[in-house]
């Protein structure tokens, strides 16, 4: 499923985040950028082991990284020239910010995607995962603030892409996208 906002294409796809051939992939990171399981794992395993010495690097200088907030490596084994490692919330029941923190999450990636001139970026499904918010509704926030930011802000992006690892993940996002308001 894909749809147009403005000269940028928004693509929804089943696949594996790891193998996408674009500029930037977002990794779900978490705050200590130390590594984690799930996409991450996957990101660090594929990448090998020059993301995670960039990612120390990075704690080093700074820490770690906010919930809400994101970092830029290299893209090391990946065919992705940029990992832009993004931390999502929690959920803790939905009225601890949430909404605002994933799409937080999703704007400080793109900004650092057009930071540095991407043209395309692939995103998986922040937060859905081991973080537990629910699909659904994360896929309506995610999809809303990506709108949000290629209509309002400078950027470089020809093509925004979320790849979803289950049928049941790309069903919800393609709902989420069905339903968003023409505005
Ligand atoms: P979080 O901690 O932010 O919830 P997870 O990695 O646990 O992050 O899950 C986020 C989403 O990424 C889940 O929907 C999970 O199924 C998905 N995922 C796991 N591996 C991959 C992969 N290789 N490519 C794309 N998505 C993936």
């Amino acid at each position: 499923m894909e749809t147009m906002i403005g000269k940028t294409r928004l693509v929804l796809l089943r696949g594996d985040i790891t193998r996408q051939s674009v500029d930037a992939i977002v990794n779900a990171a978490n705050s200590t950028l130390l590594g984690g399981g799930g996409v991450d794992g996957a990101i660090h395993r594929a990448g090998g082991p020059k993301i995670l010495e960039e990612c120390k690097q990075i704690v080093a200088r700074q820490r770690g990284c906010v919930t809400g907030d994101a970092v830029i490596t290299g893209g090391g084994n990946l065919s992705a020239k940029f990992v832009i490692h993004a931390v999502g919330p929690f959920w803790s029941g939905g009225d601890r910010g949430e909404d605002g923190l994933l799409a937080s999450a999703y704007r400080s990636s793109l900004r650092l995607a057009a930071a540095h001139r991407a043209t395309s970026i692939a995103f998986p499904s922040i937060s859905t995962g081991a973080y537990r918010f629910p699909v659904e509704r994360a896929a309506g926030v995610a999809l809303r603030a990506v709108r949000a930011f290629l209509r309002a802000e400078s950027h470089t992006l020809l093509e925004v892409r979320f790849v979803l690892f289950g049928e049941a993940d790309l069903a919800a996002y393609e709902t989420a996208l069905a339903a968003l308001s023409p505005a």
